[in-house]
């Protein structure tokens, strides 16, 4: 996608004297709020079991990371991707995907929520930061990509754009690659578990032949490390031979074909391997699944105290509390919350008689 293509702005606005559409849309996703309170929003694991774990703000930066190596070896637009990866999960709520399943829950009787469609939300209609347009105002490419991450495991969707494919595929390397890690460090999980996937183990060799012996942290770091490799630079292979093979001549022409940023084949089950053992084994362990279901409660009184109060939500969320009803306010609201926000909103729910709490952005 080149810049000079971009099929523009719902509000349409003069270009800019210095940087480019897609910079301008970096630019402006990183000033947001919600970009912000990225800091304070989980990604896996909450902060009671030390700092070193991935905040959904350093996952996001990750990402970005990755997806821009592989978009400047790939030669495709590097600024649309970096935007993208950026903005790919701003919609999530307070405690990772705990807090997305008790909203969606919550909110069933409004169509639900997910954190795709809530990104979507909060650069559409939510951001208040120009006086011209409500939310970001960002061009048409990177709502379409939001677009088809809300949709993609519908039946039938046409392939997004190269960009979006590859933060797609950047999103997966490095949760899969950063979650271990952290599991590690936390303790969750130990070297010799991991070893049971192909894909560690084969890196866990590779670092064994160059190093000699280290020590099960340093290993431990190479091995993250050797794993990230493998991954990006196979995909970026892959995807180049995958680009030459269908030789697309325009945007509009990758749509039609089948994805092209992928991983080759035996690794591709080998990344999956590993996540299915993350999954098992990190996401589903008993301290995780406690946190869960605390982050779930908290959630759940919040939104209980608030939709019959929804007529004291600050704007923007009165604005949709009259157009979309109640419950979507209360969901709007709730969703922008950090982690620590929420819980001090539970506090001051249990704490104050008759409950008062005070509504802030
Ligand atoms: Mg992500």
């Amino acid at each position: 996608m080149h810049d000079a293509h971009t099929a523009g702005r719902t509000h349409p606005e003069p270009g800019h004297r210095y940087r480019g559409p897609f910079q301008r849309d970096r630019d402006r996703i990183t000033h947001s709020s919600a970009f912000r309170r990225l800091a304070f929003k989980t990604q896996v694991f909450t902060g009671e079991r030390g700092d070193y774990h991935r905040t959904r703000l350093t996952h996001t930066l990750e990402v970005a990371s990755i997806a821009r190596t592989m978009a400047r070896a790939l030669r495709i637009n590097e600024d649309l991707v970096e935007a993208m990866a950026l903005m790919h999960d701003l919609g999530h709520p307070p405690f990772g995907h705990a807090g997305e399943d008790v909203l969606d829950e919550c909110l069933a009787a409004a169509g639900g929520f997910s954190h795709n469609q809530q990104g979507l939300r909060i650069v559409e209609l939510l951001e208040k930061r120009y006086p011209e347009f409500p939310g970001l105002n960002l061009s048409r490419e990177l709502l379409d990509g939001q677009q088809h991450r809300a949709h993609k495991h519908e039946p039938h969707q046409p392939s997004p754009l190269l960009e979006a494919q590859v933060v797609d595929l950047a999103d997966g390397i490095a949760y899969t690659a950063h979650d271990a890690d952290d599991a590690l460090n936390m303790g969750l999980l130990q070297l010799e578990e991991l070893e049971e996937s192909t894909l560690w183990s084969t890196a866990t060799q590779r670092v064994r032949q160059r190093y000699g012996w280290l020590d099960r942290e340093q290993l431990a770091r190479a091995v993250v490390h050797q794993v990230l490799d493998t991954l990006v630079s196979s995909a970026i292979e892959t995807t180049r031979e995958q680009v030459q093979r269908y030789a697309p001549g325009s945007p509009a022409d990758v749509q039609q074909l089948p994805p092209l940023a992928s991983l080759p084949q035996p690794l591709a089950g080998e990344l999956r391997e590993l996540s299915g053992l993350l999954f098992r084994r990190v996401y589903r362990h008993p301290n995780v699944l406690a946190k869960r279901a605390t982050a779930g409660e908290a959630l759940r009184e919040i939104v209980a105290v608030l939709v019959p109060r929804a007529d004291e939500l600050p704007a923007p969320y009165d604005t949709i509390r009259m157009t979309e009803g109640p419950l979507r306010a209360v969901g709007d609201f709730v969703a922008a919350l950090t982690d620590r926000a929420a819980l001090d909103f539970q506090r001051q729910i249990r704490g104050v008689r008759p409950p008062r709490p005070a509504l802030h952005e």
